[in-house]
């Protein structure tokens, strides 16, 4: 806490903001106390200006923890500011005086847990859906705005004198959803409060538990687990079953209900909205039913009161006529009891007696067991006022008066007891006077008469100061035991805090240990991953250059033998053109040798034809014939020249043209050929070198695959290890907590059969949930 909000600073002008400035003492008169609570007192009050009626509830901030009880006086004003339904308590303002605060707000006729109070009984289904309907409609609203009301109980909603239901006591509330402290009361608690630790958070929906607890407690006029002390209750809330409506006579709506809102998962637990459409509180009920039930109240309360007054007469009429020396709380064991309003009752049977704590509103302590004092000191004028004024009021609150002042704190701590012991002796002094003056006075009478009179005071005094003088030692006793025990049990706590650090230390150094070898292993893993992959890329990498060398390889050999091919296929044909020449003179030869035999037929013929020109013509034609033939055989020889040479000339030309052009195509085929054996070879090397990487990513997958796998196999390990941990952790913490719980719980109940009464708080640790923080012990008054 900064230093500028210590307790009553009005420094920061936020903070003033919140308070008003007049004097609360002049503004409200008849205040009359009606309830009473963990912080201080509820009173009834009239506003002077208006006649209005009101409640105030007066919180004190001064004494110990002045700080924190200021801080949660600013929370709960704070909150009540900032609310407004008709579900919710109207606030009107809060005034400062004398390190109180007085919190004004609307005036209600009192609490449910009241009206199980004066029944005695549990109030019927149709009345509970009615008070569950309105509570719900005011958690909707608190939780549509992301507020959290912390503490739902019957003892928090109260009802108006027109049959209302509102939503009270904003001082567990949080302002904020979702929100993590221990804050609640106990048995009205949801599991997911009691189990959150630091990183644990709840929502709203922990208030529809508590709704659910309160309509059991409303149905059964306890909630569930009430007969076990506090401490085994939250274990029992934590660790079981939700608990359920008990009788059979419910209809299937209201247990339906009742075991939606005790989900024990809060996923599973509906939200207030959804609630609101629940059969249970949608169904027809009459519509005077909350007024119906306040009219039955304020008869019961009539009626109690009044035979509460008759006791009360007759305990002050017997006081009146014993004298002062009886012990007034003899006055409570009388044997006709009204219908249970006994002090020790409202101890065990009333809420009001279980504060609700949260992590800085340890301070105060709630009232208890014995009527206070205070009661007894009523003189019997001021209890007829009292009476009166409750009776003949037009307001008549929902609890017998006797309640409302045992419900009043009494804070008996040793002070007291010495003011007390104080008054008596200052009154057994008053009486030792006032016997000398009638001794005095009473010295006309007869001696002898005198003599006896004095002789019976006397023993009469005498017996009396033995009286007292016992009774001063015995308190002064029993305070010494009461100091002996108090100190025990804070040795009991403090050996218990130091066990819980060890256990603490013990646990957090092996969580440690734990993640230390965690976060090796994942190293480890890391590292073998790196190794793997980088292996994998090396191989990979060595068998491509393996393959590109082998392709290359294979790419010159096939050029080489291409070039070898052509290179043959070339001389081929140069040895075909060398030996052209030789087959052109066979076949010239030949040419020839045609011609040389067709000169010579013709040579032959020319001859036969000469011989028969010179038979058949005259001598002297013979010279012109014979010209005349010769110059035809040379004309004839001439033309079978040009033949000879012409097809000669042919010949040639045609066989070096065919030569060519075999050779063109026989190269053709080969360079055909030859490309298409290249086109494999490529074709075949890059299947390989597909086939390759097709391998290769394969092999990359199934690392990344065996990879992972290891890694998810590591890290379920990891999670499974840690999980035995917690548990064990759990484990420790609740055998510890449990056996502590025991011990104190057996010093307690030690204590109390040795007559103390003991009160405790809870505080949230940082660490372990809640543990004891402190607690009182007071005498019992017998
Ligand atoms: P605590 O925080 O100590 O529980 P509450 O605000 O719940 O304090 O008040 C304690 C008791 O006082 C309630 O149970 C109820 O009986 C009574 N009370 C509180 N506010 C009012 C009110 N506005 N009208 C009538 N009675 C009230
Ligand atoms: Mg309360």
């Amino acid at each position: 806490m900064p230093s500028t909000s210590r307790a009553g600073s009005l420094k920061d002008p936020e903070i003033a903001d919140l308070f008003f400035r007049e004097d609360p003492e002049k503004l409200f008169t008849d205040l009359r106390e009606i309830g009473h609570g963990s912080f201080g007192a509820v009173y009834f009050a009239r506003d002077v200006r208006t006649a209005e009626v009101v409640a105030i509830k007066k919180m004190s901030y001064s004494g110990k923890q002045s700080n924190e009880k200021w801080q949660d006086i600013i929370k709960e004003v704070k909150f009540l500011q900032r609310i407004q339904h008709p579900n919710s308590i109207e606030y009107k303002g809060c005034y400062l005086r004398e390190h109180t605060a007085w919190l004004v707000m609307e005036y209600c006729l009192g609490s449910a847990s009241d009206l199980l109070e004066v029944h005695k009984k549990p109030l019927q289904e149709i009345e509970i859906a009615a008070v569950t309907h309105g509570a719900l409609q005011g958690l909707a609203y608190l939780h549509s705005h992301n507020m959290i009301h912390r503490d739902i109980k019957a003892g928090n909603i109260l009802l108006t004198e027109p049959g209302r239901v509102k939503l009270a006591d904003f001082g567990s509330a949080s302002i904020a959803s979702p929100a993590n402290s221990f804050v609640g009361t106990p048995y009205w608690m949801a599991p997911e409060v009691i189990l959150a630790m630091d990183e644990g958070q709840y929502d709203g929906k922990v208030d529809i538990w508590s709704l659910g607890i309160t309509c059991i407690e409303l149905a059964e006029r306890k909630p569930p687990l009430f007969n076990m002390n506090a401490m085994s209750a939250l274990y029992h809330i934590a660790q079981n079953e939700s608990p359920t409506l008990q009788s059979s006579e419910w209809t299937d709506y209201f247990r339906n209900f009742v075991d939606s809102c005790l989900q024990k998962i809060p996923q599973d637990r509906p939200h207030s909205e959804d609630l609101l459409q629940h059969a249970f509180v949608l169904r027809e009920r009459p519509e005077s039913v909350l007024i119906d039930l306040i009219l039955r109240t304020k008869d019961a309360v009539r009626e109690l009161d009044n035979l509460q007054y008759r006791k009360m007469k007759k305990i002050l009429f017997q006081e009146a006529h014993n004298g002062p020396t009886t012990e007034t709380q003899e006055g409570d064991e009388e044997p006709e009891h009204g219908p249970g309003h006994t002090g020790t009752v409202s101890s065990v049977g009333s809420n009001q007696s279980i504060p609700s704590m949260s992590i800085s509103a340890s301070s105060q302590s709630s009232s208890v067991n014995s009527i206070p004092d205070a009661a007894d000191d009523k003189s019997d004028h001021d209890l007829e006022k009292d009476h009166t004024v409750m009776s003949n009021s037009s307001v008549i609150h929902l609890k017998p008066v006797t309640r409302q002042m045992q419900e009043h704190e009494q804070d008996s701590e040793l002070r007291e007891q010495i003011s007390f012991l104080e008054s008596q002796k200052r009154e057994y002094k008053l009486r030792k006077e006032q016997l000398k003056e009638e001794l005095n006075e009473n010295q006309s009478t007869p001696k002898k008469e005198k003599q006896e009179w004095l002789l019976k005071q006397k023993e009469n005094f005498q017996h009396y100061q033995a009286e007292e003088e016992a009774n001063l030692l015995r308190r002064q006793r029993q305070y010494l035991e009461l100091e002996c025990r108090r100190f025990k049990r804070r040795i009991l706590i403090a050996k218990h805090n130091v066990e819980q650090d060890l256990v603490r230390e013990e646990l957090n150094k092996r969580q440690t240990q734990k993640d230390l070898e965690h976060a090796m292993l994942l190293r480890h893993h890391e590292s073998m991953q790196e190794l793997e992959v980088r292996q994998l890329g090396t191989i990979q990498k060595m068998r491509t250059e393996l393959i590109r060398l082998q392709h290359q390889t294979e790419l010159t050999n096939q050029l080489e033998y291409n070039k070898r091919r052509e290179r043959e296929l070339r001389r081929k044909h140069v040895m075909e053109v060398r030996q052209q020449p030789k087959s052109l003179k066979s076949k010239e030869l030949q040419i020839k040798k045609q011609f040389q035999d067709t000169c010579k037929i013709q040579t032959r013929q020319y001859k036969a034809l000469r011989n028969h020109l010179l038979e058949t013509t005259p001598k002297s034609d013979h010279k012109a014939v014979l010209k005349r033939l010769k110059e035809e055989q040379t004309r004839k020889l001439a033309i079978l020249a040009e033949q000879y040479d012409h097809s000669i000339n042919d010949m040639l030309s045609t066989q070096a043209l065919r030569l060519d052009e075999a050779q063109e195509a026989e190269c053709q085929v080969l360079k055909m050929q030859l490309q298409q054996e290249l086109e494999l070879l490529n074709a075949y090397q890059s299947k390989i070198k597909m086939q390759t990487d097709a391998q290769h990513d394969r092999e990359r997958k199934e690392l990344e695959q065996r990879v992972s796998l290891r890694r998810a196999l590591l890290e379920q390990k990891i999670e499974e290890e840690m999980v035995t941990l917690q548990n064990e952790r759990s484990e420790r913490i609740r055998s510890l907590l449990e056996k502590q719980a025991r011990e104190i719980e057996a010093f307690d109940s030690e204590s109390m059969r040795l007559g103390f009464t003991v009160n405790f708080h809870y505080l949230k640790d940082e660490w372990f949930g809640f543990y004891f923080v402190s607690f009182e012990e007071r005498e019992i008054s017998s």
